[in-house]
C-alpha cells in the first residue's frame, strides 16, 4: 500500500491545474469577445473573425476543466491526524496507517494500524531539555544534546539500569501497588512487605490473608513498580494501578 498522501499536497495540484487552465481559457474567452464585437463593428476585417472562433472554442474547454478541477479538489477526502507533539493538525487523503512526519515541528508522528499513539514527556537528565517518547519507543535520542536517553516503556521492556539514572520523567500521575496474591513464599513475602511497609509481623500477616489488598495509595510509578519487581522476586503477584481517586 502505498503512503497517504497528504491533502493539502493533492489540494496543491489540483489548483495549479485549475490555475493554468482557467486563467489563459478567460483570456482566450474575453478576447473572442473582444474580437467578436470588433467584428461586428467593422466587418471588414477578414482573419479576426477565424481567431474570434478558433479562441472561443479553445477558451471553453480550457474552463471547463479548469472548474472541474476545483470541483474535484473539494471533494478530496481529508483524514486528520493531529500531532501528539505540537497539537498541529496533519490532513491526509486516506488514513495513515503508518508513521507520518509532522508538517509543523518535523516529528515522525507515531502511528500503529492508523491510531496515533500517545506520546511522553521525558527530560534529558543531562541538558535538561525536554523530549518524547511513544509507547513504540525503545530508546531516545535527546534533541538538543544528541546524547540517549533511557527509557522504560512498558513493565517487560526496561530501559538500562545504569543509565537510568540520566532520564528524568515528568510523571505526575500517582499509583497504587495491590497485592493479589502473596505466593507460596510465605517467610520471604513477610520480610519483603515488613520492610517496605514499615510494619510489625502480625501486621503484614493481616494483610496477606485479606488479598487483594492496597499496599501503597498514591505513590510515584517508579516506586510502586520497584515494590511490585520485590514482591514478584518472592513470588508473589501484585499489580500497579493508577490512582485516579487519590491525586496529588
Ligand atoms: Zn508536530
Ligand atoms: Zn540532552
Amino acid at each position: 500500500m502505498a503512503g497517504s498522501e497528504r491533502s493539502s499536497n493533492l489540494r496543491e495540484e489540483f489548483a495549479l491545474r485549475a490555475f493554468i487552465s482557467i486563467v489563459p481559457g478567460v483570456i482566450a474567452l474575453a478576447v473572442s469577445i473582444v474580437l467578436f464585437v470588433y467584428n461586428t463593428r467593422y466587418s471588414d476585417a477578414g482573419y479576426t473573425v477565424g481567431l474570434q472562433w478558433v479562441l472561443l472554442v479553445l477558451s471553453v474547454p480550457a474552463i471547463w476543466y479548469g472548474v472541474s478541477q476545483l470541483v474535484q479538489m473539494r471533494k478530496i477526502a481529508s483524514f486528520d491526524v493531529k500531532c501528539p507533539f505540537c497539537q498541529a493538525s496533519n490532513r491526509f487523503t486516506t488514513q495513515p496507517m503508518h508513521d507520518v512526519r509532522c508538517d509543523r515541528c518535523n516529528r515522525d508522528i507515531p502511528i500503529v494500524d492508523g491510531r496515533t499513539l500517545r506520546v511522553f514527556e521525558v527530560r534529558c537528565g543531562f541538558c535538561s531539555t525536554l523530549n518524547w517518547y511513544s509507547e513504540k519507543s525503545t530508546g531516545l535520542i535527546c534533541e538538543e544534546c544528541d546524547r540517549e536517553i533511557p527509557i522504560s516503556v512498558s513493565d517487560d521492556r526496561e530501559a538500562s539500569p545504569a543509565m537510568h539514572a540520566y532520564a528524568r520523567h515528568d510523571d505526575t500521575e500517582r499509583y497504587n501497588l495491590v497485592l493479589l496474591d502473596p505466593g507460596p513464599k510465605r517467610e520471604e513475602i513477610i520480610a519483603v512487605l515488613q520492610k517496605m511497609l514499615a510494619l510489625n509481623r502480625n501486621q503484614v500477616k493481616e494483610i496477606m490473608d485479606d488479598v487483594p489488598m492496597t499496599l501503597l495509595h498514591g505513590v510515584p510509578k517508579k516506586k510502586a513498580e520497584l515494590m511490585s519487581s520485590e514482591i514478584a522476586a518472592c513470588g508473589g503477584r501484585s499489580e500497579v494501578t493508577p490512582a485516579t481517586s487519590i491525586r496529588a
